[in-house]
């Protein structure tokens, strides 16, 4: 971005805490700014620039991220304390995950706030995915019932222990890549991966030895 004549600016309007570590920064929406469901913009405050999903549909009146607090780092600690009415300068949206309609069966998969791009999917009226979400605990199911809702099937991956969601319809105990390495048949697919890097390269990896003419739409965070 540059730092001269940032693109837009926009206003952040409140926070709201989903877990410890995970809130929802909604912001004004600037003049101008078009973009489609899950792209993303460069955020600027204190002299740190990062990429965060817009988690808004593309008709939002306001903007809003879903922002995981890194413990240590520059701007996720920044924007987890920057007070409603501060600016901050936003890059032009960018980015290709972003849905194309098809034929064949859609699987969105996510890990952590890598949910972002899939929420705007879904407020955007994509509907009959398949959509696995990776979490340790039920604290990190960002979203899950209007995601569940809008989804042909949903299905929870905890890593961790969390007797509060034994009831959760579908919960499967275990990484996204293992439920699918046990669950997955047929195809072709495509395929939308979003999060962390690791998940992104063994999803890879089994797709296109098991599933070969999978098409496969990714971006990793972390
Ligand atoms: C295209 C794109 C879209 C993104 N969208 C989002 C989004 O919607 N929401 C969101 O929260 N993040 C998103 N990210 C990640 C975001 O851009 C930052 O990398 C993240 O917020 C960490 O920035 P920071 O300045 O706080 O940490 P830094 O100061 O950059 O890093 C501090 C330390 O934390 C480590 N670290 C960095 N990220 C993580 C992490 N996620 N988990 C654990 N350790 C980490 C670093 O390796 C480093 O050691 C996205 C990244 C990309 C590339």
């Amino acid at each position: 971005m540059d730092l001269s004549a940032p693109a837009y600016r926009t206003t952040v309007l409140s926070r709201i805490w989903l877990n410890e570590e995970t809130f929802e920064l909604t912001c004004t929406r600037p003049q101008g700014l078009q973009f489609l469901a899950g792209q993303y913009v460069a955020l600027l405050a204190q002299g740190e620039e990062r990429e965060y999903t817009l988690l808004s549909p593309p008709d939002a009146l306001s903007l809003r991220f879903l922002i995981k607090k890194v413990t240590g780092g520059q701007l996720s600690v920044a924007l987890a304390n920057i007070a409603p009415g501060g600016v901050l300068a936003m890059g032009k949206p960018k980015g290709y995950l972003t849905y194309r309609p098809t034929d064949r069966p859609v699987y969105f998969v996510a890990t952590g706030v890598g949910i972002a791009p899939f929420v705007a999917m879904a407020a955007d009226g994509v509907r009959g995915f398949h959509l696995l979400h990776g979490a340790r605990t039920g604290a990190g199911l960002f979203y899950r019932q209007e995601l569940a809702a809008a989804a042909g099937q949903y299905i929870p991956c905890l890593s961790g222990k969390d007797p509060s969601m034994a009831a959760l319809p579908g919960l499967y105990h275990g990484y996204v890549t293992e439920y699918l390495q046990e669950n997955l048949k047929g195809g072709p697919f495509d395929f939308y991966l979003c999060g962390s890097r690791a998940m992104i390269r063994d999803m890879t990896h089994f797709l296109d030895q098991h599933h070969p003419d999978t098409r496969i739409y990714s971006e990793a965070y972390s």
